[in-house]
């Protein structure tokens, strides 16, 4: 497998960006999608998920690291993978690189002031029924409260996007990420992406940097 890990805050626009990577072969998988939709379901991993995520908390690596294993354990081997929002912690980053299937060739760190996360999570809308991501100010639909991708009315604030929770899920993501970040720089495959241009200007320097990758 080939594995790009996409590192950044939360609100960065990782998530954003992965998602229109898609149309070039790369398959997303992201693990705070995967616990929402465990939720929804009502699934054993959802219960256990939930209250982590709504105090802003991480989930616990073993549950993790076994969620990210089964998955890719059901994966072609020669699947291309951005992975986002895994791993969080240097013990979820060392178990993918144990597997040697599954260890990460690109590390792409999207790099943003602080100062700007809190807006950019409080204003961010998710269509309930494609998963179609917006902005209130950044990045709004062309009609208010309407998805341009499937035309749903039901673009919804995450229950951790509210300011209280944002503040300390940043404050968890500030206590991992030098030790992440330290992680990779010494496997030489850290990449930073400059996640304060605009949407686009972001996609052509990822796309730049993924294909001289994994040519
Ligand atoms: P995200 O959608 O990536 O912002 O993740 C939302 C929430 O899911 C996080 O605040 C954590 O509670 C949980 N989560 C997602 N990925 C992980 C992970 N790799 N390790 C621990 N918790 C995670």
């Amino acid at each position: 497998m080939q594995i790009a890990v996409l590192l950044g805050a939360p609100g960065s626009g990782k998530g954003t960006q992965a998602k229109r990577l898609t149309d070039v072969g790369f398959k997303h998988y992201s693990t705070g999608d995967m616990l929402r939709a465990a939720i929804k379901a009502g699934t054993q991993l959802g219960e256990k998920a939930r209250a982590f995520m709504d105090k802003g908390e991480l989930v616990p690596d073993p549950i993790m690291i076994d969620l990210i294993a089964d998955t890719f354990s059901k994966l072609p081997t020669d699947s291309r993978i951005l992975l986002d929002g895994f791993p969080r912690t240097v013990p979820q980053a060392e178990a993918l690189d144990a597997n040697p299937t599954t260890q990460v060739g690109l590390a792409l760190n999207f790099d943003l002031p602080e100062s700007l996360l809190v807006e950019r999570l409080t204003g961010r809308r998710t269509c309930q029924e494609c998963g179609a991501t917006y902005h209130i100010k950044f990045i709004p639909p062309k009609v208010s409260g309407v998805c341009d991708r499937c035309g749903s009315k039901a673009l919804m604030q995450r229950s951790d996007d509210t300011e209280e929770v944002v503040r300390r899920r940043l404050s968890v993501f500030n206590k991992q990420n030098a030790g992440l970040l330290d992680y990779y720089r010494k496997k030489s495959v850290l990449v930073t992406v400059r996640a304060d241009q605009p949407p686009a200007a972001i996609q052509t320097e990822l796309l730049k940097k993924l294909e001289s990758w994994s040519k």
